[in-house]
């Protein structure tokens, strides 16, 4: 191992991302004997590692999402604190992700590692923004890496959705949404643009919605949507995983009117395909300007891809200089964003 060769000391295997002289991996996407996990994502925060070290956050989430977040034991690191593990020093930095997202910042014999799980780079109401760590190796995401992809301002979207409100009134709003992240993003945004009346919930998204309020998230006035009669659904926001919004579940709803926040409904082709009348652009990933920002600003000579679109950023990478390498973990999946 030598500390300027990152390769050597930072490997990728079978389970995924390994911290040699730390003796943990990061993220993996199998079982493994110390982990340390960026944030709560499926395809991130598996089940069944004997150790996971997280913020508080993600312990929390996982442990409602998988029913424990590790069979051994787990070690919660506060954002900015500093722990030794093994023969390098951690320190866990918000991504701005979603809830107790954290970017892994790895120091071992004067050399910085930053790994940045998800993250972006817009204001976000539920979690705090992402912070910038300057650093000799920077392992990004990909997910939006294609210069098509602008998601511009999340408030001009909700206020999208308020206006259709507004048109028309009859018509229960039904807004397809990931469980963890977007879901919390657009009621915090709905009730900062002003929004007071309750938020219909499907059923699977209660879970989630409870543990960010449980670290002071303030969402409103939240109802389950089954159960609640017809006449209130009328003209009501109410909100879905993105499986449920052209099924049978949203045909029960009055005259559904179908909407989808989601960095995708960029792709006008997408929003067709769901049947959505009403697409909300909304990432909680970085776009390709929050991206090719950010590698520049950490000041990293050495740039790793970890998943999503590799080959525009590698270019992108390669063209200013710098080292780039596409790290093709497994497992990894583009679904939640
Ligand atoms: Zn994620
Ligand atoms: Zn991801």
């Amino acid at each position: 191992m030598h500390p300027e060769r990152f390769e050597s000391w930072l490997t990728v295997g079978t389970h995924g991302l390994y911290c040699r002289p730390g003796g943990f991996h990061i993220d993996p996407h199998s079982a493994v004997n110390r982990a340390v996990i960026t944030h709560a994502h499926s395809d991130h925060a598996r089940a069944g590692h004997d150790h996971v070290l997280a913020t508080r956050e993600t312990l929390a989430l996982m442990k409602a999402r998988l029913g424990s977040a590790a069979k051994l034991g787990t070690q919660a690191l506060g954002y900015g604190e500093r722990l030794q593990v093994g023969d390098v020093t951690v320190r866990l930095v918000p991504a701005g992700h979603v809830l107790g997202s954290a970017q892994v910042v790895i120091e071992w014999r004067g050399r910085r590692a930053v790994i940045s799980g998800d993250y972006k780079r817009s204001a976000d109401p539920t979690n705090p923004p992402f912070e910038l760590v300057r650093c000799d190796l920077f392992v990004t995401e990909a997910t939006f890496a294609l210069p098509v992809f602008t998601h511009g301002d999340a408030k001009g979207e909700v206020a999208k959705l308020l206006k259709s409100l507004k048109q028309f009134p009859e018509r229960a709003h039904v807004v397809g949404v990931y469980g963890l992240g977007k879901c919390q993003r657009l009621i915090a945004l709905l009730r900062e643009a002003g929004y007071a009346e309750p938020i219909y919930l499907h059923g699977a998204l209660a879970a989630c919605c409870q543990i960010y309020e449980s670290f002071a998230v303030e969402l409103g006035a939240l109802k389950p949507a089954t159960g609640a009669k017809r006449e209130e659904l009328k003209g009501a926001v109410v909100l879905a995983p993105p499986s449920a919004i052209a099924d049978r579940w949203s045909r029960r709803m009055p005259d559904a009117l179908t909407a989808f926040a989601s960095g995708w409904m960029r792709v006008r082709a997408r929003a067709r395909q769901r049947g959505v009348e009403l697409p909300l652009v909304i990432s909680d990933h970085a776009d390709w300007r929050e991206l090719t920002r950010t590698i520049h600003e950490t000041g990293a000579h050495e740039v790793w891809v970890t998943h999503g679109r590799e080959d525009a950023l590698l270019h992108h990478i390669q063209l200013t200089g710098r080292q780039g390498r596409a790290l093709a973990l497994i497992g990894r999946e583009d679904e939640e964003s």
